[in-house]
């Protein structure tokens, strides 16, 4: 019987401090050539090592071989100009100083499928791979050459297409996409950013998630979600569409958020990743905390549908930090295990 209540991680997960500078976005690397390739190696079995420690059954390279979980795809593309910069908003929220789009993109060779099968032959549990989104890539860049958010989105969405064939061939069983854009832009994902999303999941086999958050623990996100007021209702707007859509697996912020958990119902049937762990705070979620986000989510989610996950990515927290979280979830995920089994036999 399959195993209830698999927990994994929303993506990213800090780096030892001899590869990148820890608890800081965009780190730069302190390993070169031959050095930086070993090394992001090696960090990519020590990030598994510690999931398969803390029990998690969903691992991911714990995005130890990227600087960023957006940039670093971008950096590989054909017709993006990183010397050739802009200042944008991102997401409506910070200013930062993008690279620019000045021709046809497109994918001049693999970008992750390396790292995927080298995390492939490490391990025999399921294993989940992130890429960004088509509206969160086009939401980092600056386009001096379609000059259209939705042209740029679509073809994002055929080279993600492409990465995504080959993950799939490398043995990846999960295939997500980071959208936190989804929280922000709701006409156009309404519009056209979950149809460039179904572009960016055709034909594949394996089973695809897309995961919308408030974002990484860093000022600019807490400051945000100080604007938001006590009910964060933003999925409320997109759930409906993409509970129509393609998308096997929806990864959502849950604890400690002022999201209403009764929203969960608007994608009633659809697999969820519940984040029960709160990435923007250092302090640990006690298994008794995270079992009853848990609950909570069970009132809306099917138990065979229910993934226990944390709210967003861990890189920027402090490796301890991050470790102690993930022991946390898994035994909270424990706990309503056992309760459901125990409400099995009765
Ligand atoms: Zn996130």
């Amino acid at each position: 019987m399959k195993k209830l209540l698999p927990t994994s991680t929303a993506g990213s997960l800090p780096k030892p401090s001899w590869l990148a500078q820890p608890e800081t976005l965009w780190s730069p690397w302190k390993l070169q050539d031959e050095e930086l390739i070993h090394g992001k190696q090696d960090a990519l079995r020590l990030s598994l090592h510690e999931q398969q420690l803390a029990g998690v059954d969903i691992v991911s390279d714990g995005e130890q071989t990227r600087q960023h979980f957006v940039t670093t795809f971008i950096e590989h593309l054909d017709g993006v100009d990183f010397n050739h910069r802009k200042t944008v908003k991102i997401r409506n929220r910070y200013e930062a100083n993008v690279p620019t789009v000045v021709g046809p993109v497109s994918r001049p060779q693999s970008v992750f499928v390396e790292d995927a099968k080298f995390l492939r032959q490490q391990t025999n549990q399921p294993i989940k791979w992130a890429l960004p989104g088509p509206m969160t890539m086009i939401d980092t860049l600056y386009d001096d050459h379609y000059k259209s958010r939705e042209k740029l989105a679509w073809e994002f969405a055929k080279i993600l297409n492409q990465e995504a064939k080959e993950l799939e061939a490398a043995g990846v069983d999960i295939i997500q996409f980071d959208e936190p854009a989804f929280n922000v832009f709701f006409d156009d994902v309404n519009d056209w950013g979950i149809a460039c999303l179904e572009k960016a999941i055709a034909g594949l086999k394996c089973e695809t998630a897309v995961h919308i958050c408030y974002g990484y623990g860093i000022k600019a996100n807490t400051d945000w979600k100080k604007t938001l007021g006590s009910e964060w209702r933003q999925y409320e707007e997109i759930f409906p569409k993409l509970q129509q859509s393609n998308i096997d697996i929806i990864s959502l912020e849950c604890h400690n958020s002022h999201v209403p958990i009764e929203l969960l119902e608007l994608i009633r049937g659809k697999k969820v990743m519940v984040g029960a762990i709160d990435v923007a705070t250092n302090t640990i979620e006690t298994p008794e905390e995270v079992a009853n986000t848990l609950r909570e989510a069970l009132q809306y989610v099917d138990a065979d549908k229910l993934y226990p996950c944390t709210n967003c990515g861990m890189a920027p927290l402090p490796r301890d930090v991050s470790t102690a979280k993930l022991n946390a979830l898994s035994a909270g995920a424990a706990i309503v295990r056992k309760e459901l089994a125990a409400k099995d036999r009765h």
